[in-house]
């Protein structure tokens, strides 16, 4: 793209651009990559020049379309850094500078950028937020021209993208940068499901296109009818969304119904709720799919109403509502504040968000690693944590995972004989949530071995997939030596089962009594086996052969009458019940008569345990208010 082209797109959004200085960035840099060639055989300097044109896109300012233009001379070139600050100023020199730095961390793996490189980008990034946005744009060019290098650094690129850039892009809420990384990332390291998900999609657009067009015209003639002016437009989601949803839910591209979310930009917040109401109106919302981030913003600024409706064909169609301020911040994120104070630099613009602040606050502390691994709780990505082995490795969890998640992630053979956990330096149940820069240590032991009661609280796949292959020789050895087990006849005839009728038996692990909670599975043999509802090996089973089973009838439990007498005063039947709950005891009915100095209660409590109600008395006792406890027998 010639120079006076590159010019007019600035001048186009904003016609106080510096277009001097823009017009030096671009000779000087011409002329530096002069005779470089990209992977694919064109000049080197169109590559500048597309990263800047991603920036003019998001509207840009001068300095940061001049720094997108030098930004690979000083590491590629002959230029020096303090040539760039002599020909132009302190500020285009240190975003040049911290993207030359940025450039010098490379990724390997995940764990790499946990630690010291993510540290390394905080500290590039959080002098000025806009040498990740020129690093972002520079990433967005290079993977859409990443068919033209050579395959496996096509996947080391396209993996790095998807886990550090595309979440950076998230956490700064820059969708379409995110959405487009995403989908290129895909493209190279799932190359078939991409293939897969552009035909699937393809198939039917002429059809789910022509269907959006008609609701979009319903839809904007009905809001003007209430002279509401609105900007309505179908847009098919990103394939690497879809692709998540597939994976996340477990389901096939055939039960992904909301291919298209229908956007409504209208002018005022109220515009949003009556253009929501008519929709509703219209249509049958989906429930529980309404969402109101307009009140209640995303934590990166993100303002819309989502709902998600079938419309008079059966179709299912998400809307997203929201005004034109809105709508940029949806679409560019941080990239957006640009436009809010006329064209040029709005310096309060990193401010507003919370996430680069508490990195600007963590640059005025020293670097200790424990200081460091503490601002790793800043949790780039969100539904993830980091922590450390005892050596200091990273490990990657998801959120609340625990220390057998941990173990098993480390190997599984610590998993399998993981005893005891310290986390921190302390002894902490196996259970514990763990946090970002915890230090975690397992212990393992031969003797040991995985514990159904694990699979209640694991969160990684890896451990349930690896606790269960090692319970499942024991479940089957179990129910084998039911079969030589009778049912007890009162046992059994109490049982009523929801569904098929099969030959009944009773679990050897929890053996369930009378009037316990239940639950019944299908065995291969076509028994139902009845287990306890609180039993742990339940976990184990396949969900799909569960069985709704219940007594016939209800266990009839003794009942108490009891008689207080109580103080009339302000709260004392309250701290009453909530004594009685604590004990869960059931209250079946429940009188009370005031009289002149106080008050009588009575009340009816099903007793399934004496010394629990004798415990609970005696600590009724206790409560002041309670003047006197009368058992009525
Ligand atoms: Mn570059």
């Amino acid at each position: 793209m010639k120079l006076t082209e590159l010019i007019q797109e600035v001048l186009a959004y904003n016609p106080k651009a510096d277009i001097n200085l823009i017009r030096k960035a671009y000779i000087l840099a011409e002329k530096a990559h002069k005779g470089q060639k990209r992977e694919g055989g064109e000049e080197y300097f169109s590559h500048p020049i597309e990263v800047a044109r991603i920036l003019i896109n998001l509207k840009a300012d001068s300095s940061t379309i001049c720094a997108a233009l030098l930004h690979d001379t000083v590491e590629d070139t002959n230029i020096s850094i303090e040539k760039v600050k002599e020909l132009f100023d302190e500020e285009i020199a240190d975003l040049v500078e911290g993207l030359t730095k940025f450039n010098k961390i490379q990724f390997e793996t995940r764990e790499d950028y946990t630690y010291e490189n993510l540290r390394k980008i905080l500290l590039a990034t959080a002098k000025d937020i806009r040498v990740m946005l020129i690093k972002l744009a520079d990433r967005l060019h290079n993977m859409r021209t990443l068919k033209y290098v050579a395959v496996d650094k096509q996947k080391r690129i396209a993996k790095e993208t998807i886990e550090i850039y595309a979440p950076i892009a998230h956490k700064l809420g820059m969708w379409r940068v995110k959405g487009e990384l995403e989908d290129l990332s895909l493209r190279f390291l799932e190359p078939d499901v991409y293939k897969f998900l552009r035909n699937k999609i393809s198939e039917k657009r002429e059809e789910r296109e022509k269907h959006t067009a008609e609701i979009i015209k319903e839809i904007k003639k009905q809001l003007l009818a209430k002279q509401i002016e609105s900007d309505i437009s179908g847009r098919a989601k990103y394939f690497y969304s879809i692709y998540k949803k597939m994976k996340q839910k477990n389901i096939g591209f055939n039960e992904i119904y909301d291919l298209i979310a229908v956007r409504i930009i209208v002018k005022t917040i109220p515009d949003c709720y009556s253009a929501l109401g008519l929709i509703h109106d219209l249509y049958k919302p989906i429930p529980h799919r309404f969402k109101d981030y307009i009140s209640v913003p995303k934590s990166n600024d993100y303002q819309s109403l989502h709902t998600t409706v079938i419309t008079d064909k059966g179709k299912i169609l998400e809307f997203q509502i929201r005004t034109r301020e809105m709508h940029y911040t949806a679409e560019d994120g941080i990239a957006a504040h640009w436009r809010y104070k006329g064209t040029e630099r709005d310096k309060m613009f990193d401010k507003k968000i919370s996430w680069l602040k508490q990195l600007l606050e963590w640059r005025n502390l020293s670097s200790t690693s424990s200081e460091f691994i503490e601002t790793l709780k800043i949790d780039l990505f969100e539904d993830e944590i980091v922590v450390f082995t005892p050596k200091g490795d990273p490990i990657s969890l998801p959120k609340e995972s625990t220390p057998v998640d941990f173990a098993y992630m480390v190997h599984s053979s610590i998993g399998d004989y993981c005893s005891k956990a310290m986390v921190n330096n302390k002894i902490m149940p196996l259970d514990t949530s763990l946090e970002s820069g915890d230090i975690v240590e397992i212990i393992t032991n031969k003797g040991a071995k995985p514990s159904r009661q694990w699979l209640k609280f694991v969160k990684t796949n890896k451990a349930r997939s690896k606790i269960k292959a090692n319970l499942k020789m024991e479940i089957e050895t179990t129910e084998r030596d039911d079969e030589e087990e009778t049912m007890p006849a009162d046992i059994a005839k109490a049982i009523q089962i929801v569904g098929k009728k099969a030959p009944l038996k009773i679990s050897k692990c929890c053996h369930p009594k009378l009037y316990e909670p239940i639950v019944g599975f299908y065995t291969k043999d076509k028994k139902i086996t009845i287990h306890k509802k609180t039993c742990p090996n339940i976990h184990a089973l396949d969900k799909n052969k569960e069985v709704p089973v219940l007594w016939t009838e209800d266990r009839k439990l003794p009942v108490m009458k009891i008689s207080l007498t109580l103080a009339d005063k302000v709260g004392a039947l309250a701290r009453v019940l909530n004594i009685i709950a604590s004990y869960k005891i059931n209250i079946k009915n429940i009188t009370t008569k005031p009289r002149k100095d106080n008050v009588i209660t009575t009340m009816y409590l099903e007793v399934d345990n004496k010394i629990k109600m004798k415990d609970m008395l005696n600590e009724l006792k206790k409560v002041d208010a309670v003047l006197n406890i009368n058992e009525i027998k």
